[in-house]
């Protein structure tokens, strides 16, 4: 050891080889024996057997005991790839096929993308030797348009069934389909509940493996009283317990983004105010557009003497385990998709969890030995006010995106489709009406070529129609780019605190001429194109290198897709209105007029909404609007908000808006337009 110093000496360099080779050897000791630790090893060969035996297995198991990361190791080994095919296994969320595909890869000794990858929407990290493949729900769900029997897979496993997303749940159905004419394929359907009951009736009475997981006990401790501000309430909770607890790190569950930065930003203060005079604490975020250089840090060894807090979203729910957690802290919420199937939106809100995702977290804590859990609610909410499970997805959200997919894939009876849990016909007749009305469908509800078209594309159906639609406008290059930078995530900007003033300034400068929020985010993309994609030009104008680095991503993938569906590559050259008019070709439905107050009122659903503080349009409202998204937080706001011309609602969408809905006069009277002979369908 003592060589090291002297690098450059060759001898040094010498034993500095042999020492990194030594680390590595001991590191690959180290992994292949927790291996061996983990519940599912001493199931191996009984697992194998039952797979062997049985086309569709249900396997359920306590998390962390090791159906993700080892099942398809075991499968790999049994020589279920060597026939050149591929063993899929679907995640519904990125950062857990992300991150399990490379603790495999570590596992495997192979470099991530080679021989284990993993596919998430706009990322794919495979190659031609892939045979492990993690990947989105979602992502399997596309594959079925290029190869609808899956047959370069010989194993399909879709794992966190119990997650129940609204992809997982059509995925349900179609692999249901495929396992009756390819007697070749298997299937696994993994689950971290234990009534696996409905999985099995629904694949037909499949077997249910089970996986005995280790769980010690864990004490539930409830406040005595309502908490009126959870962020505040879990923030003392991670001190107290950091202060007067025994070693082991703390898992607070938190909704999203923005809470768990709010909480760092707290925890940390409170870290500086106190000083050395307590331990130091690692605090730890983990939620979905965590840059992935990060992610990783969750799984990295407490320090000595330190202590880490995870601050996390639903994805350490199940998704992902972290070892070492001795403490949880649940403050009762997560963020859900909801859905007004009589306005058609759509909305994430903050909402109470479920009993079975209480007990989910709660487990987190016990894994390793005996845990508590710290719930920031009363026994008596826990009993009387939570729901005992959580709605599927499928439920719960606007179905016009899977309705498409599945009309793409030639399925045209939806209402005959094998759900586990039907969607309410109602839901699924407004996708049908929302997909006619943007051109998807005909009369008949059969595909169009503008359908066929949309369905390429992995974005919502209104943004796929922008699209399309920009082809006519002359615009493809700009609609493209808009749609890149609305994808790649809603951090394009950001304001130091010491910088405020200038920050503001260099944003307000894409949006001279009040152009509208979507053509600045054009402006900004154009800008940095221009500066050679420079990191330098991002850092002067207070703009987020990630985020620009992920459209560039983004868009590239989108105009390799403009070839594949024969949309030309135009660019309008300053014509403005044609990008307005394209966007609102896609997002007509969200059309908004500002009322006498200052508000909004949306036309047709006749919602009132706001326009978002940090729209460039905030301070100059104009009278009518089209916007990308709503977004609740203390009222419905309106994210990317650009002029619009009421003339363009009858020209561009003659089936949906009629001269009344633009007129000056507005009826009072609401949902009229629809009795109740159209709902029965
Ligand atoms: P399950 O799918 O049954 O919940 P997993 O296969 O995900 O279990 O986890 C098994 C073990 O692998 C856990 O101990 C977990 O901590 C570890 N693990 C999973 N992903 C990673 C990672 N990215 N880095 C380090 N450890 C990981
Ligand atoms: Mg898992």
């Amino acid at each position: 050891k003592s060589t090291v110093q002297s690098g450059a000496e060759p001898d040094g360099e010498m034993d500095e080889l042999a020492e990194a080779v030594d680390a590595k050897v001991k590191l690959q000791r180290e992994l292949q024996d927790e291996r061996k630790n983990l519940p599912v090893y001493k199931f191996k060969d009984d697992l194998l057997k039952a797979i062997e035996k049985y086309q569709v297995l249900i396997i359920v198991g306590e998390t962390g005991s090791g159906k993700t990361t080892q099942i398809p190791q075991y499968l790999h080994e049994a020589g279920y790839t060597a026939n050149g095919k591929k063993i899929a296994c679907t995640q519904p969320r990125r950062v857990a096929a992300m991150s399990v595909a490379a603790r495999v890869a570590q596992e495997l000794g192979v470099k991530l993308g080679h021989e284990v990858g993993y596919s998430i929407r706009f990322e794919d990290c495979t190659s031609d030797k892939t045979v492990i493949k993690y990947m989105t729900d979602g992502m399997l769900l596309r594959e079925f348009l290029g190869e609808p029997d899956l047959a370069s897979y010989s194993v399909v496993i879709v794992d966190e069934a119990h997650e129940r997303t609204l992809s997982t749940d059509v995925l349900f159905g179609l692999v249901k389909d495929i396992a009756r004419f390819r007697p070749d394929v298997k299937l696994l359907i993994s689950s971290a509940t234990l009534n696996a009951e409905r999985f099995s009736d629904f694949f037909d009475e499949a077997p249910i493996f089970k996986i005995p997981g280790r769980r010690y006990k864990v004490d539930i401790h409830y406040t005595t009283a309502l908490e009126a501000d959870y962020i505040a309430a879990a923030v003392v909770t991670v001190l107290q317990l950091h202060v007067k607890q025994p070693a082991g790190d703390i898992l607070l569950f938190l909704t999203g983004q923005e809470e768990i930065e709010t909480v760092e930003e707290l925890l940390k203060q409170k870290m500086r105010t106190v000083g050395s005079k307590i331990a130091e604490l690692v605090i730890c975020p983990i939620y979905a557009n965590l840059p992935t250089e990060l992610q990783a840090k969750i799984f990295e060894p407490t320090p000595e003497g330190a202590r880490k807090v995870v601050l996390a979203t639903n994805i350490a729910e199940t998704s992902l385990t972290i070892d070492g957690i001795k403490y949880v802290i649940d403050p009762g919420f997560c963020k859900l998709k909801s859905y007004n199937p009589r306005t058609g939106m759509e909305s994430l809100r903050v909402e109470p969890i479920s009993k079975a995702s209480a007990d989910q977290r709660a487990g987190r804590s016990g894994r390793t030995g005996p845990g508590k859990c710290f719930r920031l609610f009363t026994e008596y909410n826990f009993r009387h006010d939570l729901d005992d499970d959580t709605v599927p997805e499928i439920q719960r959200s606007n179905l016009a995106n899977v309705v498409l997919r599945l009309k793409a894939l030639g399925i045209n009876d939806l209402v005959g489709f094998d759900f586990m849990d039907p969607p309410a016909s109602e839901a699924l007749l407004k996708a049908l009406e929302e997909l006619f009305a943007l051109g998807a469908l005909n009369s008949r509800g059969e595909l169009t070529k503008t359908g066929r078209r949309m369905a390429e594309f992995p974005l919502d159906p209104m943004l796929s129609k922008a699209i399309v639609a920009s082809e006519k406008y002359g615009c493809s290059e700009e609609v493209v780019t808009i749609a890149a930078m609305l994808s790649a995530g809603n951090a394009v900007f950001y304001r130091p605190k010491d910088k405020l003033v200038l920050a503001d300034t260099a944003r307000q400068a894409f949006h001279a001429g009040n152009v509208g929020d979507h053509v600045a985010l054009l402006n900004v993309y154009s800008a940095w194109r221009e500066s050679g994609y420079s990191s330098q030009w991002c850092r002067e104008n207070f703009v987020q290198p990630r985020t620009m680095k992920r459209a560039r991503d983004v868009r590239d993938q989108l105009e390799a897709l403009l070839e594949r569906v024969e949309i030309e590559h135009c660019s309008g050259a300053g014509d403005l209105d044609g990008i307005r008019k394209a966007v609102t070709a896609g997002y007509f439905r969200n059309a908004a007029r500002r009322q006498k107050d200052g508000s909004y009122r949306a036309v047709k659903s006749r919602q009132t909404v706001f326009v978002h503080p940090s729209s460039g349009m905030a301070d100059v409202p104009p009278a009518w609007v089209v916007y990308h998204e709503l977004v609740l937080t203390s009222k419905e706001y309106m994210r990317q908000v650009t002029e619009l011309k009421p003339e363009w609602l009858l020209e561009i969408a003659p089936h949906y808006y009629q001269r009344k809905d633009i007129d000056g006069h507005q009826p009072k009277k609401t949902g009229k337009d629809k009795g109740p002979a159209a709902r029965q369908t």
